[in-house]
C-alpha cells in the first residue's frame, strides 16, 4: 500500500497552503477533503487582507506561498486601508471575484497535488505518533505526518434562528464529528467557537442612486511581490447604513435569536459581531455601517457586510427590507450562525506540531482563529514544518520580531484564545520593523532557502535592498542648504511633507524600494529604538529549553508555576516569559538554572 510524506486534511485555506508548501519542498503529499469542487471557497466574506491581515498575505507571499498570487488574479478591487496613518499599519485588502477565487485555487491544488474526496474519520496512531488516516470509516491511508486543517466542519452546527443542524456551512451539509470526538478521545481540550454569515442579496434589485460608492485605490497596487502591475477594471462597494426601524425590528425578535436566548453556547467573534449583537451592546448608536461587496464581475451578488446574523428568516427579511438601498432588494441566501470545536492552542507547539501526538500538526480554524488569512498563515507554517520534521531539518519558527504570522502563532501558543482569534496591527509590539512593504526583505531569504521561491524572486528581493542601501547612502552624502544652514539630505528627508522622489533619480530606482528607504529614513528614531529592544527580546529568546526538562528539579520554582511550565513545555525562557501567570522571579531562577546546565 501507497504511503505517502504528508496527508493535509482539508482544502480550506489553511490546507491549500500547507499543501502547496509540501508539494514544491518535494514531498509526497495527499490531500483529503469533502468536496473538491469547493477547494479555496470563501465561506463567508468575498475579500482578502484588511488591518492587521494584509500584512499576513504579504508574509505569506514573502514566504512562497499562494494567497497573495490568488487574490491579484482574481481581485476586482484594491484599496489601501489606514493610508491617513502612518506605514507601520498600512494594510492591503482586496475584494474578490468568489467564484473565480475558488476556481483559480481549486485548479492549483489540482495541477500540483493529489486529491482524495471523503471523510477522514479517524487517525492512526501508534506510540503517541501519528501514522496515518481513516477514510470513510474504512480506507486506511498512512503517512510520516498529518496536517489537520478542518475548518468551521470539526462539529459543526448551523444556526438559522431556532433551527439548527449539523454542517460545516451552509451550502455542504457535511461535517466532521468522528474527527472531533478522536481528537477528544487522545486528550485534546476542545473548545466551542462561533461565527456567522449574513444574508446574499441580488444587486439587480438594489437601489444604487441612493447609496455613496467606494472607490478602489487608482491605481491599484497589488498583494503579490511578484505582481508587476494589475490591469483590471475595479468595481465599487457601496455604503448603506442600518436605521432605528431595523433596530427595532431585531429587538422585537431577540426571542428568536438563538445568541440571546442561549441556544448557541460557542464563544462568537467579538470585533465581528452580529447585528443583533450590535443592536444590543450598543443601544445608543442609531445606526450602523453596512457596506455592500460585489461577490464578482459577472454575479450580481452582493455581499452586506456588517449585518452578519443568525436571526430567522422572516426577520431577516424584515429587517433587511427597511435599509435604505434594500427596500425592494431580492434576497438569494439569508444569513446564519455556525458553532463549531476548535482545540485548545496551548497543545500545540510553535511549529505548530501538536504536544500529544508527534507528527500530527494542526492549522487553521481548528486552533482557534477565524479569517482566511490567519488560517492561511498556519497553513503555510504546518506544511513547512512537516516537510522540515521529514527531512530531519531544523524547523520553522518565526518569533514575533520578524512577521504578523510570528506573533499570530505565539499568541496561540504561549497564551491561547478563549474567543475566535483576530489579527490586528496592535497586537504587534515590533511594528514599524514589520510592515507590509518590506515583508519580502524580512521573509524572502527563508523561503527561498526552504526551497518555496525561485532564485530569480530571491534576487529581485536583493536588488531592491541593494537600492535601499544606494538611497541611504545617496542621500547621507549630499547636503542641502536650508534655512541658512548646511544639513545632509538624510536628516532634511526626516521633516513631514519632504519626499525622496524630489531628491533622486528616479529613472534608477525601483518605486518599492524609494517608499521603503523613504519610510525607514522618516522613522529612523523609533526604528532604532524597536532594534534595541529586539536585541534583549533575542537574548531571551535564545535560551533554549529542552522539552524534556523535569521542572520539578529547579529549586525555588512554586508547585504552581511548576505544574504550568509543565505542562505548557516552552522551547525557550522568552516563550515561558509569556505565558500567563509566569512571574519575572520565575524567569531569573530559570535563567540561572539553564545557564548552569545549558542545552
Ligand atoms: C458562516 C461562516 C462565517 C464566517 N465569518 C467570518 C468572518 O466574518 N470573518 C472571518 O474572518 N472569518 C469568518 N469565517 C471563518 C473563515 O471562513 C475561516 O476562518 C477560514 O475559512 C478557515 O480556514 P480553514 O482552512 O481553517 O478551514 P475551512 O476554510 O473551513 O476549510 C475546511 C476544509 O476542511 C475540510 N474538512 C473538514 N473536515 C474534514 C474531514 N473530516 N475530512 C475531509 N475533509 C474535511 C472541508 O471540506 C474544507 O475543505 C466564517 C466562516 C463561516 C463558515
Amino acid at each position: 500500500m501507497k504511503k505517502y510524506d504528508v496527508i493535509v486534511i482539508g482544502g480550506g485555506h489553511a490546507g491549500i497552503e500547507s499543501a502547496m508548501a509540501c508539494r514544491k519542498i518535494g514531498v509526497d503529499t495527499l490531500l483529503i477533503t469533502f468536496e473538491k469542487e469547493k477547494i479555496g471557497y470563501m465561506s463567508c466574506n468575498p475579500a482578502i487582507g484588511g488591518v492587521g491581515k494584509g500584512q499576513i498575505v504579504k508574509e505569506i507571499d514573502a514566504l512562497g506561498g499562494e494567497m497573495a498570487k490568488a487574490t491579484d488574479a482574481t481581485g476586482i478591487q484594491f484599496r489601501i486601508l489606514n493610508s491617513s496613518k502612518g506605514p507601520a499599519v498600512w494594510s492591503t485588502r482586496a475584494q474578490v471575484d468568489r467564484k473565480k477565487y475558488n476556481e483559480y485555487m481549486k485548479n492549483l491544488i489540482e495541477l500540483n497535488v493529489e486529491i482524495l474526496e471523503g471523510e477522514v474519520t479517524d487517525l492512526i496512531i501508534e506510540n503517541n505518533s501519528v501514522k496515518g488516516v481513516e477514510v470513510n470509516n474504512q480506507e486506511i491511508i498512512y503517512s510520516r505526518c498529518v496536517i489537520l486543517a478542518p475548518g468551521t466542519f470539526l462539529n459543526g452546527v448551523i444556526h438559522i434562528g431556532l433551527d439548527s443542524f449539523p454542517a460545516g456551512r451552509i451550502e455542504e451539509k457535511k461535517v466532521s464529528i468522528k474527527l472531533s470526538e478522536k481528537l477528544k478521545q487522545l486528550g485534546f481540550e476542545i473548545l466551542r467557537f462561533k461565527t456567522g454569515t449574513c444574508a446574499r442579496l441580488d444587486g439587480n434589485t438594489i437601489d444604487f442612486s441612493v447609496l455613496t460608492p467606494q472607490y478602489g485605490d487608482e491605481p491599484p497596487k497589488p498583494f503579490s511581490f511578484s505582481t508587476e502591475k494589475l490591469e483590471i477594471k475595479q468595481l465599487p462597494c457601496y455604503i448603506t447604513y442600518t436605521n432605528e426601524k431595523t433596530h427595532k425590528i431585531i429587538k422585537e425578535n431577540l426571542d428568536r435569536s438563538p445568541l440571546f436566548t442561549g441556544k448557541i453556547i460557542g464563544t462568537g467573534v467579538r470585533y465581528c459581531p452580529s447585528i443583533e449583537d450590535k443592536v444590543v451592546k450598543f443601544p445608543h448608536h442609531s445606526r450602523h455601517h453596512i457596506f455592500l461587496e460585489p461577490e464578482g464581475k459577472e454575479a450580481d451578488v452582493y455581499y452586506p457586510n456588517g449585518i452578519s446574523t443568525s436571526l430567522p428568516i422572516d426577520v431577516q427579511d424584515e429587517f433587511i427590507h427597511t435599509i435604505k438601498g434594500l427596500e425592494n432588494v431580492k434576497i438569494l441566501r439569508y444569513g446564519y450562525g455556525i458553532e463549531h470545536n476548535v482545540v485548545n492552542p496551548l497543545q500545540i507547539y510553535p511549529t505548530l506540531e501538536t504536544k500529544l501526538i508527534g507528527n500530527l500538526f494542526l492549522a487553521g480554524q481548528i486552533n482557534g482563529t477565524t479569517g482566511y488569512e490567519e488560517a492561511a498563515g498556519q497553513g503555510l507554517i504546518a506544511g513547512i514544518n512537516a516537510c522540515l520534521k521529514i527531512k530531519n531539518k531544523q524547523p520553522l519558527i518565526l518569533d514575533r520580531t520578524t512577521s504578523y504570522i510570528g506573533v499570530l502563532i505565539d499568541d496561540l501558543t504561549t497564551k491561547g484564545t478563549n474567543e475566535p482569534y483576530r489579527m490586528f496591527t496592535s497586537r504587534v509590539e515590533y511594528r514599524l520593523m514589520i510592515r507590509e512593504d518590506n515583508a519580502d526583505i524580512r521573509l524572502r531569504e527563508i523561503g527561498y532557502k526552504i526551497g518555496l521561491l525561485s532564485k530569480e524572486e530571491w534576487e529581485k528581493t536583493k536588488e531592491k535592498i541593494e537600492q535601499i542601501n544606494k538611497i541611504k547612502n545617496y542621500l547621507k552624502n549630499r547636503k542641502i542648504k536650508i534655512e541658512g544652514k548646511t544639513i545632509p539630505l538624510f536628516e532634511y528627508i526626516r521633516r513631514p511633507n519632504i519626499k525622496i522622489s524630489d531628491y533622486i533619480d528616479l529613472k534608477e530606482f525601483n518605486k518599492n524600494a524609494i517608499f521603503t528607504a523613504e519610510v525607514e529614513i522618516k522613522y529612523a528614531p523609533y526604528i532604532e529604538r524597536n532594534l534595541k529592544e529586539i536585541e534583549e527580546f533575542k537574548n531571551l529568546e535564545k535560551i533554549k529549553i529542552p522539552p524534556t526538562l523535569d521542572y520539578k528539579k529547579i529549586p525555588g520554582l512554586s508547585l504552581e508555576i511548576i505544574e504550568k511550565l509543565n505542562s505548557f513545555k516552552p522551547l525557550n525562557l522568552g516563550q515561558a516569559s509569556r505565558i500567563a501567570g509566569i512571574t519575572p522571579s520565575a524567569i531569573s531562577i530559570l535563567m540561572v538554572y539553564l545557564k548552569k546546565y545549558p542545552v
